[in-house]
């Protein structure tokens, strides 16, 4: 069995359009000013982390931003729930809910990590289904790096399996170099998914162990996954 975290923006699902929307619906309700969010580098940051550098990117007082971070979370959260269609199947990207049923029958738990708050994330996974495929979830606006997102993550699944998880036997698959990054210090395997702004070549040099330009080629990304057999060591118990 080894620990899959998987990523959510850009390596599950495509919701960038919704969020963009969202971000300059938000800035302009608050700031009064014009913001998008495909002008800063937001791809593997949290979302705390992105509305406080469009706020820089956009001459807003970074006080104003931080001291109200709540509110503006919530609203943001409002916005983005509002502007979800009844059926967002077409948001979820291509071969990704045949990866994750052949994962879990696989035997192998299936984690999330994301930089959405829970209440986006947990939006996103229940309108598009694919909730039922993960264990728990952990969330950006409850860290601070996505390294600690992914070594809470491997803490939890030890915890919840009775097994520590390690080196190869963890696999993080996402689709931007902070993914890739976050892989290599933590350590652990790391597929790298060029579906979102960052390309294959950018995944490549940063070092990732596999890159695929989608997940549609199920059983080849399994074989990735599954070719560094490592057994994990149980935990000695009492
Ligand atoms: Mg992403």
């Amino acid at each position: 069995m080894k620990l899959i975290i998987f990523d959510l923006d850009q390596t599950l699902v495509d919701f960038i359009s919704l969020h963009e929307e969202t971000v300059r619906r938000l800035f302009q309700e608050e700031f009064n000013v014009d913001a998008r969010l495909t002008a800063i580098d937001f791809s593997g940051r949290s979302l705390t982390d992105n509305v406080a550098e469009l706020a820089r990117a956009n001459g807003i007082d970074g006080g104003r931003v931080l001291g109200r971070m709540d509110d503006i979370l919530a609203s943001y959260e409002r916005i983005f729930s509002s502007l979800m269609p009844p059926d967002p199947s077409r948001y979820v990207l291509p071969g990704v809910r045949q990866l994750l049923q052949r994962l879990t029958e696989a035997g192998h738990l299936i984690v999330l990590y994301t930089g959405d708050s829970r209440a986006i994330a947990d939006r996103v996974l229940s309108a598009t289904g694919l909730g039922r495929y993960f264990k728990f979830a952990v969330y950006g606006t409850e860290s601070k790096t996505r390294l600690e997102m992914a070594r809470l993550a491997v803490r939890k699944a030890g915890e919840l399996a009775g097994t520590k998880f390690s080196g190869k036997d963890i696999v993080i698959i996402g689709d931007s170099l902070r993914d890739i990054e976050c892989a290599r210090q933590l350590p652990a395997l790391s597929i790298g998914v060029a579906t979102g702004v960052h390309s294959a070549d950018n995944l490549k040099n940063a070092g990732a162990d596999y890159v695929f330009k989608d997940l549609i080629d199920t059983e080849k990304v399994m074989l990735a996954i599954e070719s560094f057999q490592h057994d994990s060591i149980p935990l000695i118990k009492g």
